[in-house]
């Protein structure tokens, strides 16, 4: 029996449930850290579902843990013609926070919770995940080896979700790591999985200048700081244009430089907010200490005192390029556009209609952190409005093709057949 042929039956039948409970999420979307409704949603729906277990609060937050025991023979493991794939351990995981954003789509079921909504499609990574989970418990006679779903909390706000996962210890005894993210800017039926680094570390710096206050008309009694920050602004461009690898990506970004105040009173302390894009763990270390040096060089140039909060947030997300070739080969034979495959083989999943490794994403992820520890992959699934219409993810018009959806649940499927029957 096909088994894969029996879960996309399954999924396909349960594709109007799905959307429902993706529109409902999406209307009453919780920021970070504070998916309390939203966590007891997801446990609710697990009553009738019959998993092995169902953990919830898990790492002190609202994420949910559910495993799924495939009981089809352990023995078939060890025999002889083993094949190395099957029976794996393997961990799936769907964020489900929201955004502080004020909707502004028009859609018929908009965020109903003011100033909060779902702008980056966790509610779908929660729909089809659900979905996916339900459909595989009701065929783990089928299954062997063993699937953990893990409903991660606060993707979006750092220190994030994943490190409280995994310091609770949702990787002990896990093989291999899967999660998707659904992308607005890719047409839908097209999937994305980049065998190697594929977002972007990310760190953050608050600076806080400390001059000496005074009267406008004598800065010689008074210390500047918002002409020691202006220098410090204009100095830090050089680290990318002159101390970086050319052929290393980092952005370094001043995304707030409070130097408001009074025309004729020079201030007494200014603070600069900002923003650390690397691809690399050398670059982020390069870019660190350089900026370090740049601060403790400000403090002699300008006699200002200096304190600097620099925080190392979410790191590179690098997938594991052999197991990423492996999911795109998947993918692609599920759809039957793998080029060394005969046409006696069924088409299962249609709606892909293409499958490349892309280019890397610069946004940031706390996927990276399973990443670290496990091999595994994240990769994109298109989702990209019908109208070809579409807003970046995090805007308050950012809407998808809710086709994505099932694309996303079928995928994994596959994927999950590959590794655990
Ligand atoms: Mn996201």
């Amino acid at each position: 029996m096909n088994v894969l042929k029996l879960l996309l039956e399954k999924i396909d039948y349960k594709k109007e449930r799905m959307v429902q409970i993706r529109r409902y999420l999406h209307q009453y979307p919780e920021v970070s850290f504070q998916e309390e409704k939203t966590a007891k949603f997801i446990e609710e729906f697990y009553k009738d579902v019959p998993v092995d277990k169902l953990e919830t609060n898990f790492g002190g937050q609202h994420g949910i843990i559910v495993t799924i025991k495939g009981t089809k023979n352990s023995e078939q493991k060890n025999s002889s013609n083993h094949n190395h794939h099957k029976g794996k351990t393997i961990l799936l995981r769907a964020d489900f926070d929201a955004l502080p954003v004020t909707e502004q789509t028009g859609l018929s079921y908009s965020s109903k919770n003011p100033g909060c909504m779902h702008a980056c499609g966790h509610d779908a990574h929660t729909a089809y995940m659900l979905i996916l989970a339900e459909s595989l418990a009701e065929i783990k006679d089928l299954l062997s080896g063993e699937i953990r779903i893990l409903h991660q909390p606060a993707e979006e706000t750092p220190p994030g979700g994943a490190l409280a996962m995994i310091n609770a210890g949702c990787l002990e005894g896990v093989d291999l790591v899967f999660g998707i993210h659904l992308r607005a800017d890719i047409e839908t039926g097209h999937i994305i999985c980049h065998p190697d680094s594929t977002q972007s570390g990310q760190s953050m710096f608050k600076l806080v200048i400390q001059g000496r206050g005074g009267h406008g008309a004598s800065p010689h009694l008074s210390n500047d700081p918002i002409v020691a920050g202006a220098s410090f602004v204009t100095n830090l461009q050089t680290i990318v244009s002159r101390r970086v690898n050319p052929f290393d990506m980092a952005v370094i970004t001043v995304g707030s430089f409070d130097g408001a105040g009074q025309f004729n009173i020079i201030k007494d302390s200014v603070t600069l907010d900002g923003d650390v894009r690397t691809m690399n763990e050398e670059t982020r270390i390069l870019i660190e200490k350089e900026f370090r040096r740049l601060v403790a060089g400000l403090e002699v140039t300008f006699n200002v005192k200096t304190q600097l909060d620099y925080t190392n947030n979410y790191p590179v997300l690098k997938n594991d390029p052999e197991i990423t070739l492996q999911v795109k080969e998947i993918c692609e034979r599920a759809s039957g556009l793998n080029a060394s495959q005969t046409n006696q083989e069924e088409i299962l999943i249609p709606e892909i209609t293409k499958v490349e490794t892309g280019i890397p994403w610069s946004a940031s992820e706390d996927f990276a952190l399973y990443l670290q520890q496990r091999p595994g992959c994240y990769f994109y699934v298109g989702a990209m409005p019908e109208d070809g219409i579409w807003y970046p993810h995090h805007s308050p018009r950012f809407r998808i093709d809710e086709r994505s959806m099932i694309i996303s649940a079928k995928s994994m499927a596959a994927i999950v057949c590959e590794y655990c029957s």
